[in-house]
């Protein structure tokens, strides 16, 4: 295809160009926040099918959001006007996913397992340190979950800790006992966490050569998005899965192996790479991402070929030099600035409330005022630190009737009632699965007290049968008195009508088949053909819409909630019907794929993210959700220290640096507006706090700033703390809007007057006590 006239390369610089068409094995593109990385990505992934050197099922792309894997899909189906079946666009997650449920079986796990949250690891994590009696050790559910997530995202297991630890310090030596019990408990569950995905997908295939070499052979093209973000397991999986397969393994792979295939000494070459990354937008070292990933690719892939990419196309200038004016002030990188040929764009716009309603105030102004003037509300992002942040900003959009949503950050599937209804679902699914099992047999109440659940559960043990079947079975209990007998009776020919339902089998009482546990995999991967066949006797899979209707009307859930006549009953059986719809719409989607599939989707959306998008309405994130996006406006809120940076980094090492990239993250989510703003008092603890600005907005140079409200306006007049908190409740408490030109020195005098009270990085004043420094010595003691 001729330049000018091909569609893949035309909207291309040289550099991104010479990225898309580049055929090593591997490739590493760094570059800069909006430099074209992901667009490049995707391009190049069209030219492979379109020049027909990969089929669709030969690729596999990670993105680090389940958004950013929806929008790739979406784009390489416009880009190619084709549908993309077969191929794997999804996050670290969702693809160990799928291969573990295909693989479960190789390693004693079944393919219905529950992938567990953080609440769920914490239940069974708080089981077991009572259990140990290692709460007086200082374990709690929090720290010890902590400490094993990071171990798994270093690939070192309960066993491959003991051998590590000092066996002479009590506390290592119980820590192991927690965590070999943790992961007893997991396997007995049938159950992963979510490390787990990552290092269990690796630690099988380095045990099963002939499952990785499926894999292997599978993805000729492996490319990752934000690698600067994986860790040391993701790491891990990378090179598993680009390792060339050995004439052995050769031999076992079905269908069989053609001589096309393979290289001149009988084995089949190892996948090409692709990452792209920028080693400024690092932001998740604390889940054990590591930046020495991309610094090292050029040494563990010797053969790369490396592109860089300068030019931003996302950004104005001033928004840029702001970025690269933060950005600079880290020392522990390659200097490199953004440039754009567009323009300078309009000054970035700063504002300084009294308190952080007064903040939200100004926000919601504003973006009535980008509304009017023309500007769609689903061009507009709202950012924080924190997710605590988000409580006076929602006030005040819901008072000025902005439509938003909150990305990433509210729990539909966090909510008491829908982790009720979904421990039906889980049980179905995986009837090993205690903690959703005895979920599910409180909710509703009916009468089953933790005495008769213990001799269920004791019951299930002792026979090594499923949870289904012991309450199957509970005619065999004599613990059990007749009226619970029949209750849990009842409840498992429920729960086997349902199970038939879900499963679309015969059987009422057996575990999901593997090759029906499939789901959505069977369904869209039409490479795979082999796996689907042997099911095509059963009957299919029924609606999942149809199977949790039917636990919802056989267990009245939503009646009852109905039936108590409280405002806040009625919302939760509105959350149940809306269960019911997103299970409607996820069959409409996903015809035929079932509830396995709806469970792995449900469980990886509600970690990670949306997967909805209405356009219509202002988005509300962390800086760590940004990550990636963009937006014709953007508010960064918040810009305080001890929150950004965030008071937990500022003793960590390099944890400045880190909040510093989160910064420039932030920023570089922006592209024509970008409004920073503040308050001078924020509520922390029930008590107002003064704030003090960020470090970080000092580095970025003033010119480039128009203060609405500086904040040495706010606090820089010899103020104190309660004319602050006056002002702050005064009605429409704009103060001296018009000083746009407020100098940045005057804001330096207020926190060299705060600093000598209060130290440097953030001072708490109690109204009425005066005393800063005791105060900041109280909230310290409390952190
Ligand atoms: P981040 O580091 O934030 O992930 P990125 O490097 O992945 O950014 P993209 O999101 O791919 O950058 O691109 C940023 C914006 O610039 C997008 O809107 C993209 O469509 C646009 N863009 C990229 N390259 C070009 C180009 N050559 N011409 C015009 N627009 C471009
Ligand atoms: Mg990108």
């Amino acid at each position: 295809s001729a330049p000018g006239t091909d569609p893949l390369l035309d909207g291309l610089n040289p550099e991104q160009r010479r990225a898309v068409i580049a055929r090593g094995p591997a490739l590493l593109i760094v570059a800069g926040a909006g430099s074209g990385k992901t667009r490049v990505l995707t391009h190049r992934i069209a030219h492979l099918i379109r020049e027909k050197e990969a089929w669709p099922s030969q690729i596999l792309a990670i993105t680090f959001t389940n958004k950013a894997a929806a929008e790739m899909r979406e784009r390489l189906g416009s880009l190619l006007g084709a549908g993309v079946e077969g191929m794997w666009v999804s996050t670290f997650h969702s693809a160990c996913v799928r291969i573990l449920r295909r693989e479960a079986e190789r390693f004693g796990y079944v393919s219905g397992f529950t992938i567990y949250d953080s609440a769920d690891s914490r239940a069974l994590l708080k089981r077991i340190i009572k259990e140990l009696d290692a709460d007086t050790y200082g374990f709690t559910p929090a720290n010890t979950s902590a400490k094993i997530s990071k171990l798994k995202n270093e690939l070192t297991d309960a066993s491959d800790y003991a051998t590590t630890m000092n066996p002479s310090d009590p506390r290592e030596r119980l820590f192991t006992e927690i965590f070999t019990s943790y992961e007893q408990e997991l396997k007995r569950a049938n159950a992963f966490d979510f490390d787990d995905l990552i290092g269990q997908t690796v630690r099988l295939f380095r045990a099963h050569p002939d499952v990785a070499a499926i894999y292997q052979r599978r993805f000729r093209h492996i490319l990752v998005d934000e690698y600067q973000d994986t860790n040391h397991a993701q790491y891990s999986l990378i090179r598993e899965l680009t390792k060339h397969v050995e004439p052995e393994q050769v031999a076992t792979l079905v269908p069989p192996v053609r001589e096309r295939e393979l290289d001149g000494l009988g084995r089949i070459p190892g996948a090409s790479l692709t990452v792209v990354g920028d080693s400024d937008q690092s932001i998740y070292a604390f889940r054990g991402a590591d930046i020495r990933n991309i610094v090292e690719f050029e040494r563990d892939f010797s053969n790369a070929e490396v592109v860089k990419l300068e030019q931003n196309y996302r950004s104005t200038q001033n928004i840029l030099s702001a970025a690269n004016a933060v950005i600079g002030n880290n020392f522990d990188r390659q200097d490199k600035k953004l440039w754009t040929s567009e323009g300078d764009g309009e000054k970035i716009v700063g504002f300084t409330g009294y308190s952080q309603h007064d903040e939200a105030r100004f926000v919601a102004e504003e973006i009535e005022d980008l509304h009017r003037g023309g500007m769609a509300y689903g061009d507009i992002a709202v950012f924080y630190r924190t997710n605590s942040q988000t409580r006076a900003l929602e006030e005040l959009l819901i008072r000025s009737a902005i439509p938003y949503r909150v990305l990433g950050g509210t729990k539909f599937y966090d909510r008491a009632e829908i982790k009720d209804a979904m421990a039906y679902l889980t049980t179905i699914a995986n009837p090993f699965d205690p903690i959703a099992w005895s979920r599910m047999l409180g909710a509703p109440k009916r009468g089953v007290g933790p005495m008769a659940e213990a001799h269920l559960a004791n019951f299930q043990e002792a026979e090594g049968v499923t949870f289904h079947e012991a309450m199957q079975r509970a005619a065999e209990i004599p613990a059990l008195g007749p009226k619970i007998r029949t209750t849990v009776i009842d409840l498992a020919d429920m729960l086997s009508r349902a199970t038939q339902m879900a499963l679309g089998g015969g059987a009422t009482d057996v575990l999901p088949p593997a090759a029906n546990a499939e789901g959505a995999d069977a369904a869209s991967d039409a490479s795979d053909g082999a796996a689907g066949d042997a099911d095509a006797s059963r009957k299919k899979p029924a609606p999942v819409a149809d199977v949790l209707k039917l636990v919802l009307d056989s267990t009245e859930m939503i009646e009852k909630l109905r039936a108590r006549r409280d405002p806040q009953d009625d919302a939760r059986a509105e959350n149940l019907e809306e269960l019911v719809a997103v299970a409607r719409e996820f069959d409409a989607q996903q015809p035929g794929a079932g509830l396995l599939a709806f469970l792995t989707e449900v469980s990886l959306v509600a970690a990670a993210d949306d997967l909805d998008d209405q356009s219509g309405t202002v988005s509300l994130m962390t800086l760590h959700t940004a990550k990636g996006l963009e937006y014709p406006a953007v508010f960064i809120t918040g810009v305080e220290e001890g929150l950004i940076p965030h008071q937990m980094s500022v003793d960590e090492l390099g944890g400045i640096n880190e909040e510093r990239r989160l910064m420039y993250v932030g920023i570089t989510r922006a592209r024509e507006r970008l409004f920073i703003t503040l308050a001078s008092t924020r509520a922390t603890f029930g008590d107002i706090a003064v704030a003090m600005p960020s470090r970080f907005l000092q580095e970025i140079p003033e010119s480039l700033i128009e203060w609405r409200q500086s904040p040495g306006e706010v606090t820089g007049r010899g103020g104190t703390q309660s004319r602050a908190l006056n002002a702050g409740r005064a009605p429409g408490a704009g103060g001296s809007g018009s000083s746009s030109g407020a100098s940045w020195s005057r804001n330096r005098d207020s926190q060299v007057s705060f600093g000598a009270a209060g130290g440097s990085s953030a001072a708490v004043a109690e109204p009425a006590s005066g005393n800063m420094q005791s105060a900041l010595d109280k909230w310290r003691e409390r952190k």
